[in-house]
This record gives C-alpha cells, structure tokens and sequence, in this order.
C-alpha cells in the first residue's frame, strides 16, 4: 500500500476501542445476521449528515467550501481489489474527531442496542441507538477511513477489529474535504461489490437522501483506431489481452482495414433522482412511498404509524411532512438533543435538523421535513429563536400534529398503539402547552371504575355522568389493581358514580395543571372535601354522624397529635373503619410515594412538601362505634389510645402511603396476635419482636381477650 509505505511508522498510534463498542463490533462479527445490506444505508446517512454540516456551515461563513463547492456522495467498487469505497465531501474529520467519534468516547446507545439485540431486535435498528457506523463490520474485514476536516490535516483510521484501531497521518491522494470509507469485502461476500446490487440498496433504503450518490460504474465502448495507432496496438497486443481489452479487426468499406479497440472506462451513474416528496402533490404519491422516504429519513426499520403531508399558503408560505413513528426511542426523554427530528429546509435547500425552536418538546417524537419559502437562506440557529416566520411555522405544525392524533384516535386500535408509545407526551403536553391543553385533554384516554378492560375518554366519562353529578372523580396510585381496590374508591362507586384509575406519575402533574373538563372540576377521592351529592336524609344522618363521634374525633386527635392535621365523620367509606385523605392542595399519597422515590430530594422539602394527612372515620363501622363507647366510658383509656395508634398506622398503609417505622407497627400487631392467641405477657416471649420502641403496654390482662373479640 503507496499510503502505508510513505507513513513513518512512528506516527501510528493504536488505541483500544471503548468496552462496549469492542463488545458490539465483535457481536457484530460473529453473529448471522440475514440482511448485512443496511451497511450501505448507514455509511451514506453519515455521509448525508457530514454534508448537512459543512452546508449548514457554509450558509455562514462560504469560505468553507473552498476546499470544494460541489456535494456529493460516491460509490466505487472494486472487484480486483475486493473493496467497496464510499467517498463523501462532507464535513470531514479532524483528527481528534476520528479518535473520539469512531471508537473511544463511549455512546449510550451502545450497551441499549446489544441489549435490544439480545431481546430479539433486528440488526437494522442500529441506526436508531447511534452506533451505524459500526456496521459496516456486517461486510468487511479490515476498514479504514481517511478523513479531511477545514481545520485538520487528512489522517487515515484503520481497523480489523479485534479491540484496536490506529490512526496516523496520511499522505495519500488529498481528498481536498470529506471523507473516504474502503471496505475490505469479506471473500464470501463479493455481491456487495455488483452494480445491480448496489443499485437495488440504494433505490431501497437511500432513495431519499438529498444528495447526489453517485456510483462509478465501468462500462465499455468500442473505439476506433487510426493506422498509425493500430501499428502500434499491434505491437502491444499482447499486453493489452493481458489487462483484459479486446483487440478486433473490422473489415470496413473500400476494403481499407480498420481496428476498433473495446475501451474500457468508468462513467459516474446518479441513483437517486427523486424529487423531494414534500414539493410534490400528495394525491400522486402512495403509503409505500411516504413509507420509504419515512424510514430513510429516520434510519427507522419498520413504517410510520401515521403522516401528515400538508402546505400553508398566504402570508406565508411552507410545505410540511410530519410522521408518528410506530415505537417510542429508547432514549425519549433523556435531555440531550435528537437527532432527525424535523428537518428545516429553504426553498429546498437543507438548513438543519434538530430546529428544537420548531416544535415543543413534548412532541420531539415526530419525526419530519418542513420546507419554507420565506425564511433567509443563511439562517442561523440564534437568528432562528427571534424569528416571527418560525413561530408561526411552529404554531401550525402543533395545530397539524393534533390533528393528525384526532385522526389517529378515530381508529381505536391504531390509537392504542399510539397511546401506549406516546401517552406520556402527550400528558407532558397538558403541562406545557397551556393554549393546546383542551385538545390534549380530550386526547387522553383513563381506565375507570366502568369502563372495563377498554381505557376511555373523559368524553366519554361526561357522557356517562349521573344527572345529579357535578365532578369528575379520579384516584391517583400506583397500578389498576392497588386503585381500583382501594377504600377511597368504594363509597363513589358504590353510589354509582364511575372513578377515574390514574397509575403514571405524570398523572399527578397532569391533575395539577388541568383542574377540569368541560367546565367539570376534577376530584380527587382521596383528598379532603370530597362531597358526593346526597339527599336530604343522607344529609340529616351525616349531621347527627357529626355530633355523635365529635367526641371521639376529639379524643383521637388528641392521642394522633402532629401525626394528623384532623379527625373528622366520612361519608366517603364503606367496609373500612377509617382512611387517611389529603388536603386537597397538598400532595397526595401517590405523590408523596413519587417523591420519596426520587433520589437526591432534600429532606427539608420532603418535610414540608409531605401530604398534609386527615384522618376519616366510618361512623357505620362497628370498629369506630365501639371505639366511640369506649372512650365516652374513659377519656384516658390506654387501650383506646392503642388501638387509634394501630388504626391509625392500618389506615395510612391501606390509603397508599407508607410507614416510616413499619418495625413499631409490625410489634403493635404482633402485641394484638397475642393477645387474640391468649398468650400471657409474663411467660417467655416465643414471637421474636423487632425493636419494641415506644410500644405502650397494654394493660389488663382479663379482659384484653374479649376486646380483641369486640374490635373483631
Ligand atoms: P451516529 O452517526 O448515529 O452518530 P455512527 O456510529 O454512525 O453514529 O457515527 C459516529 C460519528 O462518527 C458520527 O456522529 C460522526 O460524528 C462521525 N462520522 C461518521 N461517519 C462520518 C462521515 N462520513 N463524515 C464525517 N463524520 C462522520
């Protein structure tokens, strides 16, 4: 090799590849994987990316392109060689870049996507995790790729695998800029060095690509020999058979001999002519072709789940192309900029992609083109924030994206594979999106105490509603099961009315910013001031309730303390005895599990924050009516005082929330099963008690058996 023979070997450096890419190239190696093809896809969605850059660049400073004007992207086989090269005019790579970006900076899509592929994903997702380059490990042995960037000499990288690859200098043909990719070719793999083939991949899965690829195809021609010409041909006869060119002798008119030659020569061959599918009119193109041009955009594997093709004409003017993928990324909501979301182009020409100032963060799953008429071309991101043609742009494509999900709700199955990947945006929208929150509500779909197995609307949910219903009732928690079980939902359902089932964290915020539903105040079962519509009698009882156990309430905040801001009648229970509500502005016991769960929250907060708890009494319950004997008979009763601590602790584990000393309440109970068990407190203790702590001793040994029986 001219490039190795010309390098001192003192200026190649080797360095190890980042754990888990080695793991992924060797994965990548010795796996069967059935459609090796997509290499070709991911080496020319770089190569597009290089060139978006350096023209992104240009739009600023068009000294850039000194080092060359023209952008394209080249394919050139090699079957004596045994090598498929891909040559972009990109960007290029400085030399620091071709260390850190192809092999030691590590990438979280890296151990994502080999965990994906051990859980049955498809080789062609890699793309998708950010790590395509590798890929083209699928069809090659040895690859090295020399790069030239604006501000860097041009240096060659070179890898076999193996856990290593070098960089040096390189001084071969100078590039000018860009980036050129040689693929040693597996031996058993040569068809990726046909022209057929390498026009069938293209036309597959790159047809799209706003650059000119250009294969370099070699062709033959007959030329004809002048006299002169063919003397000396004949002389070179021999060697020219040997570098495979025929030599024929034409008889021509006149009878004058003439020699024709088959020439060989290379001719470059444009694959993909296709006009952007924006500009065209959306009656002419087909589901198959938005499919196509979907997945070449997004390097997605499978077909969008739906499309928006649309342009705004008047003041202003733009075409815009916006598709729901089938599948949530697998790094959706972590905070670093996507890659491909919506591209901005101008009059046709491509500006960049990632506009985050085109389109909310809550919709930074749909994926897309927009092609404006109006906007500068050398546009730059900071004169991208201030821009008025960009905010407009940005409010019509939110209005077109509701559009498109109403659209998508219409069909109940394909809405439910939509909601299950993106709910959770669009709730974030609900929080972000003040002006758009009505629409996105109506988009929501809830599980509810009626609805089923199906989730449904909150339309839906109005329609339902009792005559005499004001409120929609809803319940926060952690899943179907634990809410719809809970004793805050017994009593509301039990009159008939149908409850809400709300199980995502994101659900609390949500409740936060939405307060109602067409003009209907969302309650919460579980919070203070819960008041179900009653009639005159309820309301009588729940009066006399009220006097009757004003006592005992007394006497239980008295011994609950701080641990409860009040003791107060329920009209909301059924078969518990009592349950520990929330002040309806403070955070409910769902909320307070989210919050303890997220790390690093300060205590202090935490202290503050906490749900402010209220603790409810059932006055049907015959727990609670005894009790109420009780401690009418003797204020200061220690049993009593016992037994509202352990009530107490039963209500705040059945109403969500957790103990902060479960091992105190683990010795009241066990106290109380000895006590049901008749078991003596002076003879030897056979149940091993965790720490005692500020366990109260019960007194009265005669009669504590007959008590249990009562609280039974
Ligand atoms: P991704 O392209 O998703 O970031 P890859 O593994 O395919 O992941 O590529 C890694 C990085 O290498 C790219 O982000 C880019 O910075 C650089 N790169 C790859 N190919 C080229 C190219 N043809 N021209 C310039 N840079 C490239």
């Amino acid at each position: 090799m001219p490039e190795e023979m010309q390098t001192d070997t003192a200026e190649v450096e080797t360095f190890a590849f980042q754990a888990e890419i080695a793991q992924l190239m060797s994965l990548i190696i010795n796996t069967f994987y059935s459609n090796k093809e997509i290499f070709l896809r991911e080496l020319i969605s770089n190569s597009s990316d290089a060139l978006d850059k350096i023209r992104y660049e240009s739009l600023t400073d068009p000294s850039k392109l000194d080092s060359g004007k023209e952008l394209y992207i080249k394919i050139i086989p090699n079957k004596s060689e045994g090598t498929l090269t891909i040559i972009d005019t990109g960007v290029g790579m400085t030399k620091a870049d071709l260390v850190n970006n192809l092999g030691t900076i590590a990438k979280s899509g890296t151990k994502a996507f080999m965990e994906a592929l051990q859980a049955g994903a498809d080789i062609s997702m890699i793309g998708q995790f950010g790590v395509g380059f590798y890929s083209c490990y699928l069809v090659a042995d040895r690859v090295t790729v020399t790069s030239k960037h604006n501000d860097d000499e041009q240096y060659m990288w070179e890898s076999s695998a193996g856990g290593s690859f070098t960089v040096r200098p390189d001084h071969g043909e100078p590039l000018g800029r860009g980036t050129k990719i040689v693929l040693h070719i597996k031996e058993d793999l040569t068809e990726y060095l046909e022209d057929h083939k390498i026009k069938e991949i293209v036309k597959k899965h790159s047809q799209f690509i706003g650059y000119p690829i250009k294969l370099v195809v070699e062709k033959e021609r007959e030329k004809e020999l002048s006299d002169d010409e063919a003397e000396e041909e004949k002389e070179d006869e021999k060697l020219i058979e040997d570098v495979g060119e025929d030599l024929e002798e034409d008889k021509k008119e006149g009878g004058k001999k003439k020699k024709t030659i088959k020439e060989k020569y290379t001719e470059d061959e444009e694959l993909n002519k296709t006009k952007p599918i924006w500009t065209r009119n959306a009656d002419d193109i087909t589901q198959e072709e938005y499919g196509d041009f979907y997945k070449s955009l997004t390097n997605d594997w499978e077909d969008h789940l739906a499309v928006k093709h649309f342009s705004v004409e008047g003041q202003l003017e733009f075409r815009a192309l916006l598709f729901v993928p089938r599948r949530a990324p697998f790094d959706l909501f972590e905070n670093k900029k996507r890659k491909n979301n919506i591209k901005l182009y101008v009059r046709r020409v491509f500006i960049m992609d990632n506009c985050e100032d085109l389109i909310p963060e809550y919709l930074n799953f749909i994926k897309g083109v927009v092609d404006s008429e109006d906007l500068p071309l050398n546009i730059s991101r900071e004169m991208l924030q201030q821009n008025k043609i960009l905010k407009v742009i940005r409010k019509n494509l939110v209005k077109k994206c509701l559009e498109l999900f109403e659209e998508l709700a219409e069909d109940k199955e394909n809405y439910k594979k939509y909601y299950e990947q993106f709910s959770k945006n669009l709730k974030l929208g609900i929080h972000e999106d003040s002006q758009n929150r009505t629409k996105l509500a109506d988009l929501l779909r809830y599980h509810t105490s009626a609805s089923g197995d199906e989730a449904c609307s909150l339309k839906e949910y109005v329609s339902r509603m009792k005559e005499n219903q004001k409120h929609i009732y809803y319940i926060t928690g952690e899943n179907r099961d634990q809410v719809a079980n809970s004793s805050f939902v017994e009593r509301v359902k039990k009159r008939g009315y149908e409850v809400v089932y709300m199980t995502e964290p994101i659900d609390e915020y949500v409740v936060q910013q939405m307060r109602e539903y067409d003009g209907k105040t969302l309650v919460s079962v579980t919070k203070e001031g819960l008041e179900l519509p009653e009639d005159e009698e309820e309301m009588k009882k729940r009066e006399e309730d009220k006097v009757k156990f004003e006592g005992l309430c007394k006497v239980m905040k008295n011994i609950l303390d701080n641990k409860v801001e009040k003791v107060v009648v329920s009209n909301r229970l059924v078969e518990s005895p009592c349950c520990i509500v929330t002040a309806q502005y403070g955070w409910s016991a769902n909320m307070e599990r989210i919050m303890k769960a997220q790390a690093l929250r300060d205590t202090s907060t935490m202290g503050y924050m906490a749900a402010k708890k209220h603790l409810e009494i059932n006055p049907d319950h015959s727990i609670v009516e005894t009790l109420r004997q009780k401690a009418e008979a003797d204020k200061n009763d220690k049993a009593v005082k016992d037994l509202v601590i352990l009530l107490y602790e039963t209500a705040l584990l059945s109403s969500g929330f957790t103990l902060d000393e479960p091992q105190v309440h683990a010795s009241r109970i066990y106290r109380m099963i000895k006590l049901g068990l008749g078991i003596d407190e002076d003879e030897p203790i056979q149940v091993e008690e965790a720490s005692a702590g500020d366990v109260p001793p019960l007194e009265g040994d005669a009669d504590e058996a007959s008590r249990m029986e009562e609280v039974d």
